[in-house]
């Protein structure tokens, strides 16, 4: 027998968190399905952007979420974790959610499970990821002003950081892996034009070098095959995002990169019982505030589609 509900959210993070507040608060029925608590953020050793919160370290963060939604646990609002959502089906009439844990069925879904950035695969990654190393120039840039960075990427999510990064840093080299960029022409002429931005085409990296924190960054010239050591302190990856969505399956539209396509205005997905929020969505930036705000937004949206008479 599977349970049925007004609203199912999945996901843990900042966007399923925000949302699963609302809803509780608004008396809406709701089942709350997480794998793990906190999101993307909860490995960050200090968080300096979340709103009213001057810092906290992302266990921290991840924690208040957690209490913050449990406080509402009770009849409007049943929790369902440590469950990991495997399949989404959509009816006439409900979406049905299938878990490890069992089947749920609500009027509305929302979808907020996240996605992962793509890890650098190489030789020290590992072993420097948040010591110098670092997927997220919003969260961590400034802690490398005046220093010498490398972003290592060709999208517009590279040069957007390499843009970001250009306002303080001293230098920030580019490393494409390529002899042209999957960036827009706009943003590539904006990075270009900046003396302290310097490019490097068609190089493979090798391996990320350093003693307690970076010092520099291994590369290959993929043309005449030799190898440098660029002296950095600072790695920005941006080799792309793998959104959580696999597990919808063909219940939504999609982009080619597997991102939930909402409007977003309301959120709402391509199937009128379905919204999304967050870093699942094509929206263009992927922020924990802004992960926030739009499950909210989109809560506000599934509110008026439940109960409007
Ligand atoms: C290293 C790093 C540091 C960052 N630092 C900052 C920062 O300082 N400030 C900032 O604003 N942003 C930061 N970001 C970006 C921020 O973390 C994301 O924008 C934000 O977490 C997105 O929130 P979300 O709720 O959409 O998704 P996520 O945070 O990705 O959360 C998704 C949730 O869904 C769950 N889930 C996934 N799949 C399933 C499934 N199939 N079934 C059930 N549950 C599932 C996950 O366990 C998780 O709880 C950082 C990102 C990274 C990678």
């Amino acid at each position: 027998m599977s349970e049925s509900y007004e609203l199912g959210i999945v996901g843990g993070g900042p966007a399923g968190a925000a949302a699963a507040i609302y809803a509780a608060r608004k008396r809406l029925k709701t089942v709350f399905i997480t794998s793990e608590w906190g999101g993307q953020s909860t490995v960050s050793t200090d968080v300096q952007n979340w709103i009213g919160t001057p810092s906290i370290s992302g266990t921290e963060l991840a924690a208040n979420l957690r209490k913050h939604v449990e406080a509402y646990a009770g009849e409007w609002l049943t929790i369902v974790s440590p469950a990991l959502a495997t399949g989404l089906t959509t009816h006439d009439d409900r979406v049905e959610m299938t878990t490890n844990k069992g089947v749920f069925q609500a009027g509305a879904v929302l979808i907020t499970t996240g996605a992962n950035r793509r890890k650098l695969e190489v030789k020290g990654a590992a072993q420097y990821d948040q010591k110098g190393l670092t997927y997220c120039a919003s969260c961590d840039g400034p802690l490398f002003a005046d220093k010498d960075v490398a972003v290592i990427g060709g999208g517009n999510a590279a040069f957007e950081t390499a843009l970001q990064l250009l306002a303080y840093c001293k230098t920030v080299t580019l490393f494409n892996r390529t002899d042209t960029f999957r960036a827009d022409a706009i943003s590539v002429n904006a990075a270009l034009t900046n003396p302290k931005m310097h490019v490097i085409k068609q190089s493979e990296i090798l391996e990320v070098v350093g003693d307690k924190f970076i010092t520099g960054l291994r590369w290959k010239d993929s043309q005449s095959g030799k190898e440098e050591v660029l002296p950095v302190e600072g790695i920005f990856v941006e080799i792309g995002l793998i959104p959580n969505t696999a597990w919808t399956g063909s219940a939504v539209e999609k982009n080619e990169i597997g991102q939930v396509k909402v409007d977003p205005r309301t959120h709402q997905a391509s199937h009128p019982r379905i919204w999304a929020a967050g870093d699942c969505t094509d929206g263009l930036y992927h922020q924990n505030n802004i992960a926030a705000g739009d499950a909210v937004k989109a809560l506000e949206d599934i509110y008026m589609a439940l109960r409007r008479v």
